[in-house]
């Protein structure tokens, strides 16, 4: 039977939606909406489309959006004193960073002079320190997004064996953190992994994030698993177009996996919607607020 198809897109558009009434009744209630900045330097075609789609779905929930973009020959102290008033900036409660930055600037060093209570992006190295900590945090948008989706299809992920693909400090290790947290057994591998298939076929939860077009094929899959594909590849297609593809061959791993991501329409949707969860929480803490309900590792 073949698998379960996991629909990011979908799960992404109830996110928003719920994000969208909280931020109404925040409006209503104490007159004032979760705000986002977001910091762009140089013209990076592809960072270019991915700051656009976040300020159109932030102004769609709600939220006040405030992009920044600035030319790729920024200094460091410049781009240091825009984060240090946007740190200061009441009316913000997200910042986000488009990664990658040029090369002469420090992404390590402007990352870290992010208020760790506005940093959306969870790559503060408090926000990192707490969520290995097992402690309250802003989590990295893409795990969380990868975690929604697996507590929905599964519901507890308790005591399940999970392999995460990827060390990167961007999806895998907090991914590896994320389900350590909802005690499932948790093994990280990567480009020196022996035995990989094997690895990977002990797991009943395999999250994919390698950046390798259609690695991870279906005889590397335990029957019924649940696979979820971050990877996002552009590879050739048709008529000389470029297609996306994940780093799981779709076609053979549904045949074996319980629930697999499609890519696209599955955790990329989740990405941008988990960051205007992430906004709206940072909002609430600031604000002394709960924590809104099903929007939070
Ligand atoms: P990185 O390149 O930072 O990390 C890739 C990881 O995969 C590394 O840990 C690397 O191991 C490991 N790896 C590479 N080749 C192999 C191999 N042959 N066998 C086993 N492990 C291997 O990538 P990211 O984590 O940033 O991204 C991964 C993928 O997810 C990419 O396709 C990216 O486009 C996508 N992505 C999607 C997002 C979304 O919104 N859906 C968001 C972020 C990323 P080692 O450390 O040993 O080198």
């Amino acid at each position: 039977m073949k698998a379960k198809i996991i629909d990011g897109k979908a799960f992404a558009a109830d996110i928003r939606a719920r994000v969208a009434a909280q931020v109404a009744s925040l409006k209503s209630d104490r007159e004032r909406v979760p705000g986002l900045a977001v910091v762009l330097v140089g013209e990076d075609p592809a960072s270019e489309v991915y700051v656009r789609n976040k300020g159109r779905q932030t102004k769609e929930v709600g939220m006040l959006s405030v992009e920044h973009r600035l030319p790729a020959d920024t200094s460091e102290g410049e781009l240091l004193a825009l984060i240090e008033s946007l740190n200061a900036d009441s009316d913000i409660h997200g910042i986000l960073v488009q990664l990658p930055l040029p090369e002469h600037l420090d992404a390590d060093l402007v990352i870290n002079s992010i208020d760790p209570a506005k940093d959306v992006d969870g790559f503060h190295i408090s926000n990192v320190g707490l969520l290995g900590t097992g402690q309250k945090a802003l989590v990295p948008c893409t795990p969380l997004g990868c975690l929604m989706l697996l507590r929905d299809h599964l519901g507890s992920l308790s005591g399940l064996d999970a392999v995460v693909v990827g060390r990167s400090n961007i999806v895998g290790k907090p991914m590896a953190n994320l389900l350590l947290g909802d005690s499932a057994t948790v093994t990280i591998v990567h480009s020196r992994t022996r035995d990989l298939p094997d690895v990977v076929r002990r797991a009943d939860i395999v999250v994919a994030a390698v950046g390798r077009p259609e690695m991870i094929t279906g005889d590397w899959i335990k029957p019924g698993a649940t696979v979820i594909d971050v990877g996002i590849n552009r590879v050739p297609g048709d008529s000389g177009k470029t297609r996306l593809v994940g780093d799981v061959d779709f076609a053979s791993a549904r045949e074996v996996a319980g629930a697999i991501t499609p890519v696209p329409g599955g955790v990329g949707p989740m990405t941008i919607a988990c960051l205007l969860a992430n906004t709206l929480t940072a909002f609430c803490r600031t604000n002394g607020l709960p924590d809104p309900e099903n929007l939070t590792a």
